[in-house]
């Protein structure tokens, strides 16, 4: 591809404490709209990869671009503008539980100072795309991990963010579950946003055939387009 890659990395290690090696040496590109697996063992670095991108964590040696920019070099100002230009979806979808599903995603609007009419007429949107228009009463407690789930998902693209991040954003639902909210990224995807998930399902990653990026003690040990969930030659 000849476009600019919106994610880079240049030769990144991530150390915790003195030793545990969270990345070691990683180099890849990652080009606007594309859909990227990290797949690997627990500890293997999936979540740190993740991490990283949001500056969540810093790296401990080499360079990290989103966007053509340095993220390590950003201050608090620009800091703000690379999160609103990128979702977040965790395992344990993370909403707050005093609150309805709308006002999940309300409140997320509020904190990035969208105006009251802009909320009122987006939030309804946003809640048809994710599919839960008829639950927007509900508080998370009263809501499926699936349902949980499109909420946080719902929340992650209030910004239309260029990038998706998704941190075994299945790990929590029944596998029916799973594909639903895999036809949610799926459409999210189509429309240019480029998504990287985290992910140990298998059944996912085989049926969606989309780039593998496989990780083993902070290493990249395979990167493949169409790949599957296991190498096969
Ligand atoms: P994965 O998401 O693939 O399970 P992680 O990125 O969470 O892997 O972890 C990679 C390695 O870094 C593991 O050995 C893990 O224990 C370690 N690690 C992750 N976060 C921290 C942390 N905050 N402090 C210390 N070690 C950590």
């Amino acid at each position: 591809m000849n476009q600019p890659a919106i994610v880079r990395l240049e030769n990144v290690t991530k150390v915790y404490g003195n030793k545990t090696i969270g990345l070691d040496h990683v180099s890849t590109n990652i080009h606007k709209g594309e859909f990227v697996f990290l797949v690997g063992a627990s500890g293997a670095g999936k979540s740190t990869f993740l991490k990283l991108l949001f500056r969540e964590e810093k790296p401990t040696s080499g360079k990290i671009y989103v966007g053509n920019k340095n993220i390590s070099l950003l201050k608090t100002k620009e800091l703000n503008m690379l999160r609103k230009n990128i979702g977040v979806v965790f395992q344990d979808f993370r909403l707050l539980e005093d609150r309805t599903a709308y006002e999940n995603i309300a409140y997320a609007m509020e904190v990035l100072g969208y105006m009251k009419k802009d909320i009122m007429d987006r939030v309804p949107k946003i809640l048809k795309k994710v599919g839960m228009q008829h639950r927007q009463e509900h508080y998370p407690q009263q809501l499926s991990g699936g349902e949980q789930q499109r909420i946080a998902i719902g929340r992650a693209i209030i910004n239309s963010p260029k990038i998706l991040l998704a941190d075994e954003p299945s790990g929590n639902v029944d596998p029916s579950t799973a594909v639903e909210i895999m036809d949610i990224f799926k459409e999210i995807n189509s429309v240019g946003t480029t998504i990287i998930m985290a992910t140990h399902d298998r059944f996912i990653v085989d049926q969606l055939a989309k780039r593998v990026i496989e990780l083993k003690k902070g290493q990249v040990v395979r990167d493949q387009e169409g790949g599957r969930y296991t190498y096969e030659s």
